[in-house]
């Protein structure tokens, strides 16, 4: 029987989720036995044309990672959508819009001025900006277009599953992997990762008090931080009361708090929004001043609670 054929694609992304693939050690030749690898940019010489000659559907399931910053991704992950049967999104760039996504505070041109006039390594006297056609004696070279903001996967195309993180622990890639390859998946639509908030299985939230109580927000490095105890309740910011449990609680497991790159559960529409209702009921004052206090030591408030998210939060961006 033929192997199924699967891709991968990297969108606007740090490579982190490429990355992730090749961490699966020697379970990836477990992985190159099951199935054909179809297209892989990063690895495999297949250009664009050869998956355009491909029939529709007849790739079993793409993986794709990185936000859709770029016309080129646009146009490569709606190819990849017409060619695959399955599309998952992977990693949190593709999930929520990720990291890239935070450029969604700043127009195009602010992020162009950054980039390529004011950002201290950039020597641009002429002040050059990258041009979508460029007239050369053997033709025209062109660029792909920025886009007006950065785009979660499912915001540009239909996307079938989700495999949270940033980036995806390998042991949610091999039980993805298997369920794909044994035809045992959920619901389409299902992030594939516990629906249960991190709190539930972190080993610290016996630690939790019943009512916490915050008078003074840390960050990690201003603090020693105990080992044993929940962050919140150490006054730093743990967004896990808001994000998805599933990833082996990896950061509180080397002692620094979550930062939500798993993404709300399923109940919750706004991760970062959920965490800030769970934030106000325990600051520890009834004083406006005193509060306003509190929440100004919050270094970047939106980087905070929206570190992951903010592509697909209510906000979507700077309004
Ligand atoms: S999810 Fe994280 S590791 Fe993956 S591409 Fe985005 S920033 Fe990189
Ligand atoms: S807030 Fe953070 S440290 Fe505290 S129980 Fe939840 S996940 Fe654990
Ligand atoms: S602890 Fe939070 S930030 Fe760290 S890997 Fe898990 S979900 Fe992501």
């Amino acid at each position: 029987m033929a192997k199924p054929k699967v891709a991968f694609y990297w969108c606007a992304s740090c490579g982190g989720c490429e990355e992730a693939v090749v961490d699966l050690a020697e379970d990836i030749l477990k992985v190159v036995e099951a199935v054909d690898i179809a297209f892989w940019p990063v690895a495999l010489d297949i250009k664009k044309k050869d998956v355009e000659g491909m029939e529709d559907k007849s790739i079993g399931v793409s993986f794709i990672n990185g936000a859709i910053r770029l016309s080129e991704q646009e146009e490569m992950v709606k190819l990849l959508r017409r060619k695959s049967g399955l599309i998952v999104a992977f990693g949190s760039c593709a999930h929520l819009g990720g990291i890239p996504g935070l450029a969604n505070l700043y127009e195009v041109n602010q992020i162009f001025e950054r980039a390529y006039f004011t950002s201290p390594s950039t020597h641009n006297p002429e002040k050059i900006l990258p041009s979508q056609e460029t007239d050369v004696p053997e033709g025209k070279l062109t660029l792909p277009r920025f886009l007006d903001r950065a785009y979660a996967l499912d915001q540009v195309i239909d996307v079938d599953y989700y495999l949270p993180g940033c980036s995806v622990p390998a042991d949610l890639i091999m039980n993805a992997v298997k369920a794909i390859l044994e035809g045992k998946l959920p619901p389409k639509g299902t992030v594939l990762s516990p629906n249960k908030s991190l709190c539930d299985t972190c080993k610290r939230n016996e630690t939790k008090p019943e009512k916490l109580k915050i008078k003074k927000i840390y960050r990690p490095y201003e603090i020693e931080i105990d080992p044993e105890k929940c962050f919140l309740d150490q006054g730093l910011i743990c967004l896990g009361p808001a994000t998805r449990g599933g990833c082996g609680e990896r950061c509180i497991e080397a002692n620094m708090p979550c930062r939500g790159c798993f993404g709300p559960t399923d109940q919750v529409e706004d991760q970062g929004a959920k965490f800030l209702s769970a934030f106000a009921s325990i600051i520890d004052s009834n004083d406006e001043k005193e509060i306003q206090k509190i929440i100004d030591t919050i270094a970047d408030p939106v980087g905070t609670f929206y570190r992951f998210s903010l592509s697909k939060s209510i906000l979507k961006g700077k309004i």
